[in-house]
């Protein structure tokens, strides 16, 4: 069920979306990263734990989309946390319970909505922006916050175990999704992120990114350029050759196409709308 990457982290991936919970060793219990999707999955990854003797005793979301927000009860109640821009975000977005029935219903997808769930979605404490490891007994934990796929987005990086967690970034089978929502300059943004983890990543052994395959030293490289490639072609309005887009895309991604497409045509009607060359 658990899987373990590196020495003290281990990841359970869910069905969904090859989503990666990812588990990492304390001293007095472990810390919960992106607890995953579905409840039996979540609820499994509670049952392992126990039987390693292993409370959670913190977790953490890595950004506010609903998919990387989820608990389940029997992870027990340690404290959960996010950037502060990440938990402003959520308390804008999910403010009572009728805007959760909308996440509901509009966000996750139909045939998985009964298998996910939501008492305990976006349940997050902010940490204070100046504060740059997340708070708790065990290997250190480097928040790294960047605007380019959410607000108050955070990779992770476990520098004694030479592990980046690159939340929603760096996929082998998602493209780079970029907030088109609030943002002022979203491919800079993007670009911008890319740069800090390039510079953050030079010695990390292990990419667990927040959906997709474990990747090894030579992937955080090779990740980094394909995800920049794709930016600038959407920048640039080149035609894209990216892998993970059309038919060379990996089984069941094949939706990954109709992301791209709207994203280009979003971009086209802000830069219209801004007066901005295409
Ligand atoms: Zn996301």
């Amino acid at each position: 069920m658990l899987k373990q990457v590196a020495e003290g982290v281990l990841i359970h991936q869910s069905e969904f979306c090859q989503s990666n919970a990812v588990v990492v060793h304390g001293r007095a219990g472990v810390l919960l990263i992106d607890a995953g999707v579905l409840g039996d999955e979540m609820a499994a990854v509670a049952d392992d734990l126990r039987e390693l003797g292993q409370p959670v005793v913190a977790g953490f979301s890595t950004h506010p989309h609903w998919d990387h927000l989820l608990w389940h009860p029997s992870l027990g109640a340690a404290p959960r946390y996010g950037t502060a821009r990440c938990a402003a975000t959520v308390r804008d977005r999910l403010p009572d319970a009728r805007a959760k029935a909308r996440v509901a219903e509009m966000m996750i997808p139909p045939d998985i909505v009964e298998q996910v769930p939501l008492d305990l979605l976006g349940l997050i404490t902010g940490l204070p922006a100046e504060m740059a490891q997340i708070p708790w007994d065990g290997p250190q934990v480097r928040i790294i916050e960047h605007q380019a796929h959410a607000p108050g987005h955070a990779a992770l990086l476990i520098e004694e175990r030479g592990v980046l967690l690159a939340g929603d970034m760096l996929s082998d089978v998602l493209i780079p999704m970029l907030d088109l929502n609030d943002t002022a300059d979203p491919i800079e943004d993007y670009l911008a992120a890319l740069r800090l983890l390039e510079g953050a990543a030079g010695d990390v052994d292990v990419l667990v990114p927040g959906h997709g395959s474990i990747g090894g030293a030579d992937q955080v490289r090779a990740r980094i350029a394909q995800d920049r490639a794709y930016v600038h072609a959407l920048r640039d309005a080149h035609v894209l050759s990216d892998p993970r887009v059309g038919p060379s895309a990996k089984d069941g991604w094949d939706w990954v196409a109709g992301v791209h497409a709207g994203q280009l045509q979003r971009l086209a009607q802000r830069s219209e709308r801004d007066g901005t060359p295409g």
